[in-house]
């Protein structure tokens, strides 16, 4: 069976890159090793004693990001599945539970500073302060989701320092950090070792983005995406447990599955533990890989008790859809987890039906959850697993009756789910839940990145960038969908020409937003294979390559790179961020004046000479024998510009030279030539939607991509 694409694991990472590259036209298949897809994201079921069937969501308490025009509902916009489920928003249905007191969590960020402003007044100032900077950090994560653009510019703020120390630099209250951490339980690991921005990622996306649930449970998610990519030519193959990844040098050439079926594919994606799938490849390439993980921390796991009601809780006068209850400090907490003291550890409660009244009609599912560590646990099977899983199930039932007495009466089910069910059921080594710890060395760009040892495979999932979660998961899967999507754009338009090296340059400093510059004065040298240095000098508000006569005497930040991947980085198929976490720029002096280069170069628009000279570059003489074509071009603001296609040459006549006849004249904006020029739009879409006007015959415009599809392989 050959494919062009094989993803292993249909949880939310790799169903959202299926569903993504089938739309796209790829032959994918996504092979699972469950009987259901979506591994952390399903659903089961279990009967209860007054007979009725109780359904429990394995993981999902809260959807973040899913207001309108937020991160996940514009990547779910993106993947049209957005009809196809039902959004259930939770409005203020949060509340921390400490001393026997609840402090309600209002779901929008703009409540939720008041409330704190009014809970400790002395620090109101500061407090504003503090989420005027996650107001604005969330407005830079929207636009990465919406174009996948260059790093959030307060990463490099962030992805070093702890939750603690980042709240410090506004607010030094122990109460505080209770309120402002309430989620870390979200991320796994308390504010003292908890990063910052994987940490005001999450917070942002739920104040922001809002708090909402999915009718019917993860598991319908799952299973909605599983039906779109078959709806799409897609394959999802259940019950496919990859147990053999084979390899020949540095590409992967297929996948033997338990059954015996071997899978082959030009491009693979491992949407699970890299910890287990690197344990199925028999190559000497991966040994650095595999050394290099084990040197990484793993996130905690989870245990949750599960209870079926025969009632609502709201019948039973609970307001809330999530409590956590805070029965120690934060750091305390995560100590007690860490030794298997659930007792004493803070837990989640969370009562479904206030946030899916249709998942149990005829009652509830309520859950009870703790962080916790595979190590706590003996062998699933053992005497010992059957006498802990008693034990702790009594432990968390008791905390839950002491919190909420009138369940009591109401119990039907009950099962409780250990880290190593977790691990059973997804193949995540010790049932980490949230792929590599989100501490202060392995988040943001320091994290593992989408990069393997071989060329045609990646990672994603919950243990690559940005991290775990719904909204981490899922953000993974289209970046890696979108990685395979540009190579294979590159492929298609295969040639040994490279817009050259100038051309890129002259790109760059058209770009060039003055206002972002005032008072930078940096120095950029970049070293391409077989070119002599280019210096860049950013100062008094102007960018400008510095002539060769003129070698500056200090340099600030040295950038090495292939004149490939200065292309993509150029043309958006590879962010700079993602090209530095994949080894593929070096930056030696100050790193930061690297991640600065976005807002330096934020000019929307290249200048139409740039965009005309570039379209030169890609000239395909191969495809223009015979071919004998003026085009006029004609812009608003600007003088029109002629482009003549003759002897297999294409060139733009100087301002001097008009020429007496034209076959074809097109009339557009500056942006719409900009967005077909950078395949945002394509020239047949951009005529269909009356963005350009063509005059003249019609065919010489389709021509074009035809005409100027030299690029790079
Ligand atoms: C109890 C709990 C509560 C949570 N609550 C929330 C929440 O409220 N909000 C939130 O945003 N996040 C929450 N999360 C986290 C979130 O569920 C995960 O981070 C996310 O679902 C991970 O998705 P993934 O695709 O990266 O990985 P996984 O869900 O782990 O998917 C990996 C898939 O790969 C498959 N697989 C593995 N090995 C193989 C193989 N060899 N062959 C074939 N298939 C294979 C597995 O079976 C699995 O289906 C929670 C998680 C848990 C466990």
């Amino acid at each position: 069976m050959k494919y062009d694409v094989i993803i292993v694991g249909a949880g939310m990472a790799g169903l959202t890159a299926g569903l993504k590259l089938a739309k796209s036209g790829k032959k994918v298949a996504v092979l699972e090793k469950h009987f259901i897809p979506g591994g952390y994201a399903t659903n089961f079921s279990r009967k209860g004693k007054d007979g009725n069937i109780y359904t429990f969501d394995c993981s999902l308490h809260s959807l973040s990001g899913m207001n309108d025009n937020c991160t996940v509902y514009n990547m779910l916009n993106n993947l049209d599945i957005l009809d196809k489920i039902t959004i259930n928003k939770k409005e203020n249905s949060t509340s921390i539970l400490r001393n026997g007191k609840f402090f309600p969590i209002p779901s929008d960020i703009n409540e939720f500073e008041s409330t704190l402003c009014k809970r400790y007044p002395h620090l109101a100032d500061n407090i504003k302060s503090l989420f005027e900077f996650m107001k604005n950090f969330y407005e830079n994560m929207k636009l990465l989701s919406v174009n996948h653009e260059e790093a959030p510019k307060y990463l490099l703020d962030l992805e070093s320092i702890s939750v603690e120390d980042f709240v410090k630099r506004y607010i030094d209250d122990e109460n505080f950090m209770l309120d402002f951490g309430y989620l870390w339980g979200y991320d796994g690991l308390p504010p003292s070792k908890l990063n910052a921005f994987y940490y005001i990622v999450t917070l942002s996306s739920y104040l922001i983005g809002g708090h909402s649930y999915i009718g019917g449970g993860s598991g319908q998610l799952s299973k909605v995406m599983q039906e779109c990519i078959q709806e799409n030519d897609g394959k999802v193959y259940l019950l496919s447990e990859v147990i053999k990844v084979n390899t020949e040098n540095d590409k992967v050439i297929s996948v033997t599955t338990k059954k015996g079926d071997v899978f082959e594919a030009d491009e693979f994606i491992f949407a699970c533990d890299p910890n287990h799938i690197f344990s199925l490849i028999d190559n000497p390439i991966i040994s650095d890989y595999v050394k290099n993980m084990k040197t990484l921390e793993k996130s905690s796991s989870m245990t949750q008790l599960f209870l079926g009601i025969d009632c609502s809780s709201k019948d039973l006068g609970i307001k809330y859809s999530n409590v956590y209850y805070q029965k120690v400090d934060l750091e305390t907490s995560h100590k007690c987890s860490l030794e298997g003291n659930l007792e004493d550890a803070n837990s989640n409660v969370a009562f479904y039906d206030q946030m899916d009244p249709n998942l149990n009609k005829h009652g509830a599912s309520v859950h009870i959850t703790a962080i916790d560590y595979s190590k706590n646990w003996p062998e699933r099977g053992t005497d010992e697993y059957k006498r802990r899983k008693e034990e702790i199930t009594e432990i968390l039932l008791n905390k839950l009756l002491k919190l909420f007495p009138q369940i009591k009466d109401h119990i039907q089910v009950m099962e409780l789910g250990t880290p190593r069910t977790m691990a059973r059921y997804t193949n995540n080594s010790d049932g980490a839940i949230y792929g590599w710890a989100q501490n202060i060395k392995q988040g943001g760009l320091n994290r593992s990145s989408f990069k393997t040892p071989f060329k045609n495979a990646i990672m994603i999932g919950s243990w690559s960038f940005p991290g775990g979660g719904f909204e981490g998961a899922i953000f993974t899967g289209m970046i890696g969908a979108n990685r395979i999507l540009s190579k294979s754009k590159n492929k298609l338009n295969s040639s040994n020409e490279l817009i050259t090296i100038n051309v890129l340059m002259n790109g760059l400093i058209s770009k060039f937003n003055p206002e972002n510059a005032e008072g930078i004065n940096i120095t950029y040298k970049f070293l391409f294979n077989g070119y002599d240095p280019i210096y860049l000098e950013i100062k008094d508000k102007t960018a400008r390559l510095l002539p060769e006569s003129e070698t500056p005497e200090k340099v600030d930040t040295t950038l090495t790179m292939s004149h490939e991947t200065w292309y993509k980085i150029a043309f958006n198929e590879i962010t700079g961020q993602d090209a530095l976490m994949d080894g593929l720029v070096k930056c030696e002096g100050n790193l930061r004046n690297f991640a600065s280069m976005p807002k330096f170069f934020d000019k929307n628009l290249i200048s139409i000479d740039t965009i005309m000279t570039g379209l030169i570059s890609k000239f395909n003489p191969e495809n223009a024998e015979g071919v004998d074509i003026i085009y006029k071009f004609v812009f608003e603001n600007y003088d029109p510009v002629y482009l003549e296609v003759k002897n297999q040459t294409a060139r733009l006549l100087p301002k001097s030279e008009t020429p007496e006849k034209v076959d074809t004249t097109l009339t557009m904006s500056h942006e719409t030539w900009y967005k077909i020029a950078f395949n945002e739009i394509t020239g047949q879409d951009a005529l269909m939607n009356g963005l350009v006007e063509c005059e003249g015959n019609l065919r010489n415009f389709a021509s074009i991509p035809k005409l100027f599809n030299k690029s790079l392989n």
